[in-house]
């Protein structure tokens, strides 16, 4: 199998998900994850904030506690048992937590919240609390499954019933904060998410659209039909891939018309002579005087001449366009080639009452080139001239040298070439006056052997008033 064949990818391997849809699944899954992350994050340090300050105001207000019981024991005038009982019993923050004491059994032997002597409570704190200094705990209380928060402290200097005292505190409305803003952080993401997916589509959509159209355009084009282009709604690579289009599309019309244009006018051109040849073909045939024999067979021959000639054109053409166009280069003298094409034409324009001027130079032009092929242009350029000069218009010729270059020009005073036309001439099959015999591709051929041999080939003109085809090549060094 061909290498190139082998290294295209596979219809079938192929993936057919579009951009939209990958574009969408790419961003929103990165746009979700991170949200999600950002969530937990927010969860983790709310939380950490919530029941670090609630922790901290209850620590606080144990070690308060503390402070006041151990000032009461070393006041020896009071009643150290009475006080604790009335400290628990007239608890100021009841509102926010619950004060317990805790006797040395383990038991709650009061509560500001009403003493329960039989009440078995689930302390973990409290077992915390007596293996180290830090009895702090969260959880569900037993009773009503309640998510609390205790601090046990140990009571310094302990008494049969109060070794420890208790305080716990309802989370239920942290917890509610939490969610609250949870709740609000949640809200903000799906909003991000939408905002994401909504900015997602119509940024897809800017995109694949015109995509979308280029792509049916395109194969409008592959079957012929040109008259579709792009609307440019930016100037974004879009837009300019739009434009870029359209140019294309232009250019392709353009080439098709040309196309059609150069079918059409070869096929004239190879009618005419066709026809003037087969008419006097049979005409000799039929029997003939020696005059009409004469002027039969000169028609005949002029036909075929030009016939000939519009071969080679399209052969040189043809080379040209497959790379097989060669020169032969060797030292001519310029002159000399420019000189051969005019006569051949000096009798042509006598007999169409055309003056054609050539003052000869008294120097010689030694250039690199190739003697036929640059003949062939001076022959195309005069011929131009004479075809598109009326009957009492002139045609000038004239060689001038510098010290690094030559110039010919040749100059008429015909029908000259439109403004729009002008820049047209050089390309391929461009035939500006369809009035005239022509192939279109003369200028092109002559262009191309002037280039190749390093030279330029320029046309000024003014409809109606005439044209000068300038031709510069560059002299022999050395
Ligand atoms: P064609 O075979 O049609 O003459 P060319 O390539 O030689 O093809 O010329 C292209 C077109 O340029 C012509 O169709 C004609 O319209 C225009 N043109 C070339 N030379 C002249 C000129 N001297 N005066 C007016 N028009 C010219």
């Amino acid at each position: 199998m061909n290498e190139n064949i082998k290294s295209l990818p596979s219809r079938r391997g192929l993936r057919h998900r579009s951009i939209s849809a990958r574009w969408m699944v790419n961003t929103l899954s990165v746009a979700a994850v991170l949200l999600v992350v950002a969530n937990i994050c927010i969860y983790y340090f709310t939380r950490r904030y919530y029941y670090g300050s609630a922790e901290s105001y209850i620590v606080s207000e144990a070690n308060a506690s503390q402070t006041i019981l151990a000032r009461l024991y070393d006041d020896l005038s009071a009643n150290y048992s009475s006080e604790v009982r009335n400290m628990v019993e007239s608890f100021g923050k009841k509102e926010q937590m619950e004060l317990m004491s805790i006797n040395v059994d383990g038991k709650v032997s009061l509560s500001s919240s009403g003493f329960s002597p039989d009440a078995e409570y689930f302390m973990p704190d409290y077992e915390l609390a007596l293996k180290s200094e830090d009895g702090l705990g969260i959880y569900r209380g037993e009773d009503n499954g309640e998510k609390i928060l205790a601090v046990t402290t140990i009571i310094a200097k302990p008494s049969s019933n109060y070794s420890a005292l208790r305080f716990v505190a309802s989370l239920e409305l942290i917890d509610d904060q939490i969610n609250g803003v949870m709740a609000v952080s949640l809200t903000v993401s799906v909003f991000i998410l939408l905002v994401v997916t909504f900015m997602g589509v119509y940024f897809v959509k800017s995109i694949c659209v015109p995509l979308g159209k280029i792509g049916s355009t395109a194969k409008k084009l592959a079957k012929g039909d040109f008259s579709e282009r792009i609307p440019v709604v930016s100037g974004d690579e879009i837009g300019q891939l739009s434009r870029a289009f359209n140019e294309m599309a232009d250019e392709l019309e353009n080439s098709e018309q040309i196309k059609n244009d150069f079918i059409s006018s070869v096929s004239h051109e190879l009618r005419t002579p066709l026809t003037a040849i087969k008419g006097w073909s049979e005409t000799l045939e039929s029997g003939y005087d020696p005059e009409t024999f004469k002027k039969g067979m000169k028609v005949i021959t002029g036909e075929t001449k030009r016939l000939e000639q519009m071969v080679e054109d399209l052969l040189d053409f043809s080379r040209i366009q497959s790379g097989h166009f060669t020169l032969q280069l060797t030292t001519i003298d310029l002159i000399a080639e420019l000189e051969d094409a005019i006569l051949i034409y000096i009798d042509k324009a006598k007999k169409e009452n055309i003056s054609l001027s050539y003052n000869e130079p008294e120097f010689m032009c030694a250039v690199v080139g190739d003697k036929n092929r640059l003949r062939q242009v001076f022959i195309n350029i005069i011929d131009n001239a004479l075809k598109y000069t009326e009957a009492g218009g002139s045609i000038e010729v004239e060689a001038q040298k510098t010290d690094s270059a030559v110039t010919v020009s040749v100059s008429d005073t015909g029908a000259g070439i439109a403004p729009d036309d002008l820049p047209k001439v050089k390309q391929k099959f461009y035939k500006a006056n369809k009035t005239k015999h022509g192939s279109g591709i003369g200028l092109a051929v002559a262009d191309e052997i002037i280039t190749r041999h390093g030279g330029t080939l320029e046309i000024d003109s003014e409809l109606g008033k005439g044209t000068t085809v300038t031709i510069t090549l560059p002299l022999k060094t050395g």
